[in-house]
């Protein structure tokens, strides 16, 4: 079955005065008068009681509660199992068409109806500046539903190649014999979108894990696939303590699979715990595991390299969210004969980025952390950073978090690229950077690729040299599974430019193509002789 392609959805300006940041910036000051908002644990379509809850507070005014994130009991996680098992054979049976005609139109909800409530929401629980807001939970969620759908058809279109006389084999793309948990992140609201839309498009029925600093919006996210006509019981919304859930989920007889997007520790922390399931036999299947995780992503110029270029992309690479994606720029080597001009223009570009309250003052380049222990960590890397003889502070180096939780872009030099701080994700706008004399090229390409603590995420290679070029991507062919040339390390654009990372940054499934889908299936290949 063919559906016609899918476009990018377009994202409008949200110029001054024009009519979209009118209406949005409205919704926001509506939210605001209306907090703490109200986020729920919904199983079978109904919003449940529960007796506790974790406080959300805004990120950039954290004496203020934002929402509360629901905990569900034990009895609540395995009776929405049960309830999403009971639902899987009507689900199943439902023609493909009337599937994705939920998701498209969950689509269309989410760029028409309720665009400006997602993107307010990210604003205020996630402290995403309104351009930021619209890029997730309006643009690449729409995205997201609509092409979970084109490539759910491209996967199914994946039939035998040849034929003989007399005889006829296909393949029947069943969904797995079980479940699917998906574990959302906090940073990205179309994440979570994603993480249930490929497996529940096959077929297959999920537990939905939101992350706790993402709840409000993920809480609009689900409602709209209700209203889009999603049957109850299908995804189950079910926020919680991890560990709780956790253990219903890998304890699970039907424990057919993993959606996860998080840290690389607690992707490694789940792996075991599978690993130990499978050992006891406890699921009927071998669990499908599909991680995108941590990265510490690296930009290497050249000497060819186009200096204010390299400089503008690291801006925004490192900066931008305050550097709280996977994908962020964290590790840079620039060539001596070039260090002077690339850091002029780097700090000179610092200079001018504004921090602010994001729904305030919107225009803000940046705007506050997300939560308090992540505050806490950046403070620490950043005071021992300072503290250290081997780092030259060359900007910020200051965070404040009396109101919220801010930091300001910090850039160290070092004169060793093997600095820890070359190592490990620190998940903040923290940038680390190594001058490496130009005749040592090859060996900085080697070292490239040996730093970065086990991650292989995402790297960028600036120059204008086409031997250059094909050198990096030489060497470093295993240092990253996005790899960009002359750009930053950030901003794959679904169905653009697929994402995952491998090495100690996950499983490489490639978020953003069909890859996920294929994973959350489990072909039956019929012949049938005439
Ligand atoms: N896909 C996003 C990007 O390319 C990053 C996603 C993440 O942080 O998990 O920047």
């Amino acid at each position: 079955f063919r559906l016609p392609d899918a476009r990018n959805e377009p994202n409008p300006t949200y110029v001054e005065g024009s009519p979209e940041r009118t209406k949005l910036l409205e919704v926001v000051k509506r939210m605001r008068s209306e907090l703490p908002l109200k986020s729920e644990l919904i199983i079978d379509g109904k919003a449940q009681a529960y007796s506790q809850a974790w406080e959300q507070p805004l990120p950039f005014e954290h004496k203020t509660t934002f929402t509360s994130y629901p905990l569900a009991s034990k009895e609540q996680v395995s009776g929405a199992i049960d309830s999403a098992l009971a639902a899987k054979k009507s689900w199943e049976q439902t023609p493909f068409v009337d599937r994705a005609a939920i998701f498209l139109k969950a689509a269309e909800l989410v760029a028409g109806k309720y665009r400006h409530e997602l993107i307010a929401a990210t604003m205020l629980g996630q402290g995403k500046n309104m351009w930021q807001g619209e890029i997730d939970a309006a643009a690449e969620l729409a995205d997201f539903f609509r092409l979970n759908c084109n490539w759910a058809a491209e996967v199914m279109e994946r039939q035998p190649t040849r034929g003989s006389d007399g005889m006829w084999s296909r393949l029947d793309y069943r969904p797995l014999e079980g479940f699917v948990y998906a574990i959302s992140p906090f940073n990205f609201t179309a994440i979570g979108g994603n993480l249930i839309a490929g497996p529940a498009i096959m077929g297959n029925v999920v537990l939905w894990k939101p992350s706790p600093s993402n709840i409000y919006a993920s809480t609009i996210v689900y409602k709209i696939l209700l209203e889009a006509g999603l049957p109850e019981g299908v995804i189950q919304f079910v926020p919680g303590d991890a560990e709780l859930i956790n253990d219903v989920v890998f304890n699970h007889h039907d424990f057919a699979g993993l959606n996860f997007v998080g840290s690389s520790d607690v992707f490694r922390s789940l792996y075991a715990r599978v690993g130990e399931g499978i050992g006891k036999k406890t699921y009927r299947e071998f669990p499908r595991l599909v991680g995108e995780t941590s990265g510490k992503n690296f930009t290497l110029i050249h000497p060819t390299g186009d200096i204010e270029s390299a400089a503008y992309h690291t801006i925004r690479g490192t900066f931008e969210y305050q550097g709280q994606k996977c994908s962020a720029t964290s590790r840079l080597y620039v060539p001596e004969s070039r260090s002077k001009e690339f850091i002029d223009k780097l700090t000179s570009h610092i200079k001018k980025i504004t921090i602010g309250n994001p729904v305030q003052d919107v225009s803000a380049f940046m705007g506050p952390v997300i939560h308090s222990r992540s505050f806490e960590k950046i403070k620490e890397v950043i005071d021992e950073s300072n503290n250290d003889p081997s780092l030259k502070l060359i900007a910020g180096g200051k965070y404040d978090g009396s109101k919220g939780y801010y930091v300001e872009p910090t850039v160290y030099l070092a004169d060793s690229p093997d600095h820890k701080l070359f190592n490990y994700e620190i998940f903040g706008p923290v940038l680390a950077i190594h001058v490496y004399p130009d005749a040592e090229w090859n060996s900085i390409l080697k070292k490239v690729d040996q730093a970065g603590g086990g991650f292989a995420l995402t790297g960028a290679v600036f120059a204008n040299s086409r031997a250059a070029i094909r050198e990096a991507e030489d060497a470093l062919r295993y240092s990253a599974g996005n790899f960009y040339i002359n750009c930053k390390t950030t901003a794959a654009l679904i169905g653009q430019q697929s994402f995952g990372g491998a090495r100690a940054s996950g499983t490489n499934d490639k978020a953003g193509s069909s890859n996920p889908i294929l994973r959350f299936t489990s072909p039956r290949l019929i012949k049938e002789e005439f």
